[in-house]
């Protein structure tokens, strides 16, 4: 049975104490198991408080980044690389003491849109930081799933291939691939062969979202496909609905995202469609 997750910009726009300790408790009571956190300001985050009021409500927390141009670690500029493998590490360090054993999201590469191809030295670089940070993290019993993300968010990893690759360069055991079917949608031929491409044993975390990411079902991601695929490989891990709206904003991530449109105003009743959605879903 998956344990079904939400992204906290579901409910809140920043990661101070009262905000997440809001977020969890109506996460609790609409019965997601999971939240996952973005760290958008790693430094900020009281991970003392926070990993008690994730056990006072029972969720399991996961962790996500995305990396910036500034903190690109798939640069050819070693300055970028070394701060980025800075940031990577705190990130895992604030992982660790949160609780949780999954660090995923864009942290292979910067989260912005390039307007050059990857290089085989940037692609190195990437390479040998996801390597040591993978090391630490293994230490810790920490996995990181990375994730594909489409065109207009990173030139490293666009599709379950380019990814299964990446993996395959790296050949480390707790470094898996994270999948999004909002991505998805943009990148692959279907929902079925990039699931069954990555299989059961690299597939370390699944974001469900719409094309628009708004209230899933209401667009045309092929959910039935989708479900249907991650059955057919026994994908046992975590899935987690992600969306966003313009109701929840976020300075940095939201204009990454470019999100500009509000697709709903009720985070509540959104998280409690999504919960209802994803459990009929994996039943059916
Ligand atoms: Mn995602």
């Amino acid at each position: 049975m998956n344990k079904i997750g939400v992204h906290a910009l579901t409910f809140i726009g920043d990661i101070e104490n009262h905000s997440i300790e809001n977020c969890l408790s109506r996460v609790a009571k609409i019965g997601y198991d999971v939240m996952e956190l973005p760290l958008l300001n790693p430094d900020a985050l009281d991970t003392n408080f926070v990993s008690k009021i994730y056990e006072k409500f029972n969720i399991e927390p996961t962790v996500s980044l995305g990396l910036s141009f500034k903190t690109d670690i798939s640069s050819e500029d070693q300055e970028r690389v070394n701060a980025g493998r800075e940031l990577l590490f705190k990130a895992l360090q604030k992982t660790i003491d949160v609780g949780s054993s999954n660090l995923c999201g864009v942290i292979h590469s910067a989260l912005q849109k390039n307007d050059t191809p990857k290089t085989k030295r940037g692609y190195e670089n990437s390479l040998s930081i996801i390597r040591d940070l993978a090391e630490e993290a293994n230490k810790n019993n920490v996995t990181l799933s990375l994730e594909v993300v489409n065109r207009y968010e990173t030139n490293i990893m666009n599709t379950a291939q380019d990814a299964l690759d990446y993996i395959r360069d790296l050949d480390v055991p707790n470094v898996k691939v994270h999948l999004d079917t909002y991505h998805m949608n943009i990148e692959e031929n279907n929902y079925s062969e990039p699931i069954k491409l990555i299989g059961k044993d690299n597939l370390g975390m699944f974001h469900f979202g719409e094309n628009h990411r708004g209230y899933l079902g209401s667009g045309h991601i092929d959910f039935d496909e989708t479900f249907k695929s991650l059955k057919e490989i026994n994908y046992s891990g975590i899935i987690t609905f992600e969306s966003f709206s313009s109701e929840v904003v976020d300075p940095v991530l939201s204009n990454t995202l470019a999100v500009w449109r509000n697709l709903w105003s009720d985070s509540d009743d959104l998280a409690t469609e999504s919960l209802k959605f994803i459990r009929s879903g994996l039943q059916s």
